[in-house]
């Protein structure tokens, strides 16, 4: 899953990019709101990590407009501003949860997989289909009933084609899904990596569909 982080605190911003890349995600860093602004605009986020005090667009900005263009990114705003006319301020201009710094990177993480969840129109942890679930608390697979545990790459990419089930994502639309910005992917990444998955998943889990991308098949 690829995460947005805007954080202008250098020593907040690199703590919070070594933790989550342990817990299996894949994190852009932008340090101010025009950025975010255009990171934002290029899509393919799963959650945004949003701190409100920034240089060049406040925080609040950011979200005003990521909103009103239409972009419904699961946005989780984290500063240490506090009051309760402010927080109530952020949520209705969009944000899904508020958590106030200092806070637990436990609790960071759950309420990362809880905006997601919510995202995903889901009360519970699993969505899939009936043949193949994913698991978000745990991050595996169940495969029949059968769970099988993914890297971070796999999970990524299960999620991104298991949120719409059915639904064909490109090349690009899935790379997008799985790596950050810098990171280096080859041109048959995503072949590589459909390819062990079929060995935990059965060969027809993701199907090929010819010049377009890859599915899953709905239940
Ligand atoms: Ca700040």
């Amino acid at each position: 899953m690829r995460a947005l982080l805007v954080e202008d605190d250098e020593m907040i911003g690199r703590s919070l990019m070594h933790a989550l890349d342990n817990a299996g995600w894949s994190v852009d860093w932008v340090r101010d709101g025009a950025l975010a602004h255009s990171a934002l605009a290029d899509g393919g986020y799963t959650c945004v990590l949003l701190d409100l005090g920034l240089p060049k667009e406040d925080g609040t900005e950011v979200l005003r407009r990521a909103r009103k263009r239409g972009d419904a990114t699961p946005v989780l705003v984290l500063t240490a501003r506090d009051g309760l006319d402010h927080r109530i301020h952020t949520l209705d201009l969009g944000a899904d949860d508020y958590l106030l710094k200092p806070f637990e990177l436990r609790e960071l993480l759950a309420r990362m997989r809880a905006v997601v969840r919510r995202r995903d129109g889901a009360a519970h942890s699993v969505i899939g289909t009936a043949a193949l679930q994913l698991d978000l608390t745990t991050r595996d697979v169940i495969v029949n009933g059968v769970r099988e545990v993914l890297t971070a790459r796999e999970f990524a990419l299960l999620h991104a084609l298991l949120e719409r089930p059915g639904a064909i994502l490109s090349r690009e639309q899935l790379e997008d899904r799985i790596y950050g910005w810098g990171e280096e992917v080859t041109s048959n990444a995503i072949d590589v990596l459909i390819h062990g998955m079929r060995r935990k998943l059965g060969a027809e889990a993701i199907r090929n569909v010819r010049g377009l991308g890859w599915r899953v098949v709905p239940a």
